[in-house]
Parts: structure tokens; sequence; C-alpha cells
């Protein structure tokens, strides 16, 4: 297979993360004999030191021209403690899932039984427990009017959804649960909001032509608090932009850090693969970052965009290998782990190579 893959660093732990994704394309390509094309763009705070621009053109461009793209996080301290910096790393972000139409974010919610002991959930709550989220990513609030007063003391930001927006992510989520478990929860606040009700309706309405699919519906509120409670009880998840964001960093724990989710952001063009955690200017420049995020992303690319099922499971078996032998970055490393088993991300990268 030959393909064009740009690589999107972006800022902090991203471009430490990316290194090691790449790599592990190289080594799929060798392996299974496939031609990989990889050019890099700028994106974020990086970008706006070299360009002014959070989403350069040229990166705009290659984008809407390559087979698939693997982004690092964005993010600078800088922007955190100003928050009313007019040009930020974030918009760039935001910019780009817009222009490639990324509307359905695919979030996959695994634990490797070897992180059994990372999370600070109790291990019979989480062994098994294995869920897709699926987050709207081109509406809500992220994209509604923002508006501040005069006096600059009251602010709003629209939560907007039309229902093409609700149909066209549901119809995604209905499809992958049918190849599931057959179950799906939407997740919303129709209690209160309207764009909620929406929301509800749409997916009603959607769930009709997927009898197959037993449908639930939750609230954000309950929603949050049964995903520790029991995280078994959820198989597909569909929820709003923010929702999803706020669940799924949540859903990290079940995983045993943010450092392992990968996710892929998919449309009808282009698919967009990435780790769900952000730029960590905690261990940016360190060399401690967990790669494996960024790994499994690559894993989804492979499957999702290029249909390269058994490459991907090559890379997650590789993963779990790692993780059986017992390798450790520090954010999934526990008391059992010994010093000879800490990782760099460096070397956690080099071992999952090995492995494949
Ligand atoms: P974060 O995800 O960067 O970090 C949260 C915590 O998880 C930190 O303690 C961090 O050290 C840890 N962590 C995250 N990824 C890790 C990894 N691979 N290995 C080990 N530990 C890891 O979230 P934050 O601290 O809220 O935000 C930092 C910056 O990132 C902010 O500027 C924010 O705007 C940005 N951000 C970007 C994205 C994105 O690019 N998609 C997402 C979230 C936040």
């Amino acid at each position: 297979m030959n393909k064009n893959i740009l690589i999107i660093p972006g800022d902090g732990i991203g471009q430490e993360v990316t290194t090691w994704g790449k790599k592990v394309l190289e080594a799929i390509a060798q392996k299974y004999n496939h031609t990989f094309h990889f050019d890099t763009a700028l994106m974020g705070h990086v970008a706006i030191e070299a360009t002014g621009n959070p989403l350069p053109d040229e990166t705009l461009a290659k984008a809407k021209t390559t087979d698939a793209i693997l982004f690092g996080a964005i993010g600078h301290i800088k922007y955190d403690n100003d928050p009313s910096a007019k040009v930020r790393p974030e918009q760039g972000l935001l910019k780009i899932r817009k222009e490639l139409g990324l509307y359905a974010n695919l979030r996959p919610i695994k634990l490797f039984d070897e992180l059994l002991g990372a999370s600070s959930i109790k291990p019979e709550i989480l062994q098994g427990a294995d869920i897709l989220f699926f987050r709207e990513l081109t509406g809500d609030v992220y994209f509604g009017e923002k508006k501040r007063s005069e006096d600059r003391l009251t602010a709003s930001d629209l939560m907007v959804y039309s229902a093409y927006e609700i149909e066209r992510i549901a119809h995604k989520a209905y499809k992958a649960a049918q190849t599931r478990s057959k179950k799906l929860c939407s997740v919303d606040k129709a209690n209160v909001l309207e764009s909620s009700r929406l929301w509800r309706e749409t997916v009603q309405k959607i769930a009709l032509q997927y009898p197959d699919v037993a449908t639930e519906h939750m609230f954000i509120d309950n929603a949050a608090m049964q995903l520790i409670k029991d995280p078994k009880k959820f198989d597909v998840v569909l929820t709003a932009n923010l929702f999803g964001d706020i669940l799924t960093d949540e859903a990290s724990q079940i995983a045993g850090s943010m450092g392992m989710l990968a996710s892929a952001s998919i449309g009808d063009s282009v698919g967009f693969y990435e780790p769900i955690h952000g730029s960590a200017h905690d261990i940016a420049g360190k060399g401690i970052a967990n790669p494996l995020a960024s790994i499994l992303s690559v894993a989804l690319m492979l499957d999702i965009s290029f249909g390269l099922q058994n490459e991907a499971k090559n890379i997650i078996s590789a993963v779990e290998k790692t993780l059986k032998q017992g390798y450790r970055t520090a954010d999934i490393a526990d008391k059992t782990t010994t010093e000879n088993m800490r990782c760099s991300t460096q070397k956690m990268g080099e071992i999952v190579i090995q492995n494949l």
C-alpha cells in the first residue's frame, strides 16, 4: 500500500509522542512492505511563534490533500494563564476539525489487563470494561457565538446544534453498535437544555432505523457518576462535544492514564488521529511522556483510514506484550514497578517497536 501521512506534532509532549507514532508507522511499513510518505506541518503555539497563525494556510492545504493525519497536541501555559489572548493555539485545532468536516470523534476506552493496578478505580469494577465513545466534534458551545458584555462582567457561549449534525454522528454510532454488543447510550441534558432536547428527539428518530440496537438515554450528570460506579454497563456512548470532552477524560481513568487513550476523528474525508491528552506542560521536555496513546492512534489510523486490520492488531499486541513484560512510563507505574522497568518515552517506544 502506498499512502501519504501528514504529521502535525503541535506543542509540548505532542512533539515527543508523535516521534514514536511515526517510528511505529515506519516499522509497520518495513514489516508489511507498505510505502508511507511522510510530511510535517505546524499547528498551535509553535505555528503562532513561526507565522502568527495557529493554523497556517500551508498546514490546512497539506491536510486537505493527504491520506491521513497523525496529530500530537496543542497548548502552551502562556495562553492558559492569559484567557484574554486573542490568538490562541486551540483555535488551530478547532478550525482544522471544522475545515476537514471531522464531526465524529471516536474514543475507544479499553483497559489492558496489565494496567488494572494503575487506575484509581477498584480492579473488580474495571475488569472487562470496553467502551466506544462517539463525541460530536464540530458543534456545541465550542463553535456557538461567544459574547462579552461591554462592562466585561457578563459572558455567554451559545450551545447550538442542528438536527443534521446529530443525525450524521448518530448513524455512525449506531452502525458501530451493530458490530459490537448492540447497545447504545445517548448522553444529554434534555431535562434542562433545548439543544439536548433536540439531541434526544433526533436520536430517538434515528433509533427506529436500528431496531437491533437497544438504546438508552441518560443525563450527563448521571452518566458521569455511572461511568465510575459501573463502567461495564456502557458499550457505545453517543454524546455532544462538551459532554464528550469531559466524560472521556473521566473515562481515561478506566484505561489507567490519559497517556493510554487514542482517538480518531472522522467525517467525510481525511481521518485525523490523536491521543486524547493535551500538551502536558508539567512534563513537556522531560522525556517521560507516555507515547502509547500516540502509538495506539496509529493503530486506529491503519484500521479505519487504510483498512489494514492485521497491522493495527499487530500494534495493539505489541503494546500488550510491552505492558505484560512490565515496562511502564511514570504515569502508569505503580508500587510493584521495579526501577529497571520504569521507562522514558524513548525506551517505551523502542520496546514496542522491538515487540512488533
Ligand atoms: P493534559 O492532557 O495536557 O494533561 C493532564 C494531565 O495528564 C497532566 O498531569 C499530564 O502530565 C498528564 N498526561 C497527559 N498526557 C500524558 C502522557 N502522554 N503521559 C503521561 N502523562 C500525561 O491536559 P491539561 O493539563 O489540562 O492541558 C495542558 C495543555 O494542553 C493546555 O494548554 C490545554 O489547552 C491543552 N490541551 C490540548 C488538547 C489537544 O491538543 N487535543 C487537549 C487537552 C488540553
